[in-house]
């Protein structure tokens, strides 16, 4: 750790022999979505490490502008997983966050706000389903029809975007200590990770996990006692609050069982917990060990032997989601699977694997940035039409949901386990 930096945080700094990996190759250059549509060096990932560094150093103060150029990077981490020189940009990029959410800004309030939010709102499941529950209620109401015939919302820019992310049927959410498919025979447990908005806006994608589990022979149980990853809080620079979280889940779901996360942001968090908590004494090696039992959905199904046969006649196009692809390096085990499925032909669209804008709650606090980012996409879907468009992570879902409308087609927008539970089930009816 550097240590009698300027930064605000000392214990949190950035470590010096991360800033120093950095050989300012340019190698991350074209993979950086904000670099793409700026073309700034200031908002590429060399450009933002330099200035990490110069802040580091002394050699610059951490003014507004150096701050804003590190608030629109996406923490989707293309740029790490091209990177020749193993830079931890993630890592980084968390650690940076919870300097600029110590310092003194002109939005200070705004962050703030932010900050409460996700302490309050976010990670409290009772005050989250409270808040949720409208939207999930009009989500799949007649209401929303006529809103959208009647193009209400036309005017109010951020909440017509909100509106258009919403999914077409949340489904009753899934929470700990629900019970879920019962296995017929089962061969094996893993707890399935319910998370915070997933758990309240796509229980069915839990259900459909599940069911697709069940089929061979696994059961998910819902254990008990789980909370939010903190994904969003160590994204936000709130490093405190998400080693709490981390610490929770741990004492909650110690154990020998897998732990199957079907939320590419939330299994990426949970993968790295040994990190977050590498300096608890107390937590440092149940951490660690607890992160070696986090499985993705597809990382875990592709290893099951013997897994049904599905079949869904539809021209699929398959987003990889940022921290999946980027962060956990899994590309072909959803792809894998995909092809498993007989009638779904794959559609290839340029940027798959780059960031959709979504990146938790960035598309609320940077929508210009989110919004250009969802119109390629969406220009993407109205050259290809795709019949589906399969994702593997709440926020880009919603973000695909919205693109898709936005592309003026009717596709259906799914979860990777919602459409290997219909195509299960399509098989099983022939
Ligand atoms: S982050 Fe990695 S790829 Fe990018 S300039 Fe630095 S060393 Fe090169
Ligand atoms: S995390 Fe994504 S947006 Fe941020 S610098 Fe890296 S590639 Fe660019």
């Amino acid at each position: 750790m550097a240590s009698d930096t300027p930064w605000p945080l000392p214990l949190d700094a950035p470590a010096a022999d991360d800033l120093s990996r950095c050989v300012h190759c340019g190698l991350c250059l074209n993979s950086c979505p904000t670099f793409s549509v700026t073309g700034l060096e200031a908002e590429s990932p060399r450009g933002r490490i330099y200035l990490a560094r110069a802040v580091d150093e002394g050699r610059l103060e951490m003014t507004p502008a150096v701050q804003a150029h590190w608030d629109l990077c996406l923490q989707c981490r293309a740029c790490e997983a091209v990177c020749p020189s193993g830079v931890a940009y993630g890592r980084i990029m968390e650690h940076v966050r919870a300097q600029v959410a110590a310092a003194p800004k002109k939005d200070r309030l705004q962050r703030r706000l932010r900050s409460f939010a996700l302490r309050n709102v976010v990670a409290r499941p009772r005050v989250l389903a409270a808040m949720v529950a409208p939207a999930r209620w009009y989500a799949g109401s007649p209401l929303r029809g006529l809103v959208r015939r009647t193009r209400l919302l036309r005017s109010f820019g951020r909440l017509a975007v909100m509106e258009a992310q919403l999914p077409r049927r949340p489904g009753k959410p899934v929470r700990p200590g629900d019970t879920l498919a019962a296995p017929l025979g089962a061969a094996a447990r893993v707890t399935l990770f319910t998370g915070c908005v997933m758990s309240e806006l796509f229980g069915g994608v839990h259900r459909a996990t599940a069911r697709v589990l069940a089929r061979s022979h696994v059961a998910a149980v819902a254990t008990p006692g789980q909370v939010c990853c903190g994904a969003l809080h160590a994204h936000d620079g709130d490093l405190a609050f998400a080693r709490d979280l981390a610490r929770k889940n741990i004492d909650a779901l110690e154990g020998g069982d897998i732990i199957v996360v079907n939320s590419a942001g939330c299994g990426a968090a949970m993968k790295e917990y040994g990190q977050l908590l590498a300096h608890d004494p107390d937590y440092a090696a149940r951490a660690a060990a607890f992160a070696a039992r986090v499985r993705d959905f597809s990382e875990y199904v592709v290893t099951l032997p013997g897994r049904p046969a599905g079949q869904l006649d539809a021209r699929v196009a398959y987003q990889d989601a940022c921290h999946l692809a980027h962060a956990q390096r899994i590309r072909e085990q959803p792809r894998a699977l995909l092809r498993e499925v007989q009638g779904c032909t794959p559609v290839a669209t340029a940027g798959a694997d780059m960031c959709c804008g979504a990146a938790g709650i960035y598309s609320l606090v940077e929508p210009g940035m989110s919004a250009e980012l969802r119109a390629r996409k969406a220009a993407q879907f109205r050259e290809h039409a795709p019949d589906v468009v399969v994702t593997a992570n709440p926020g880009c879902q919603m973000q695909y949901e919205a693109a898709v409308r936005e592309a003026g087609l009717d596709a259906r927008v799914m979860h990777l386990a919602e459409l290997l539970d219909e195509a299960q089930r399509n098989a099983r009816r022939r």
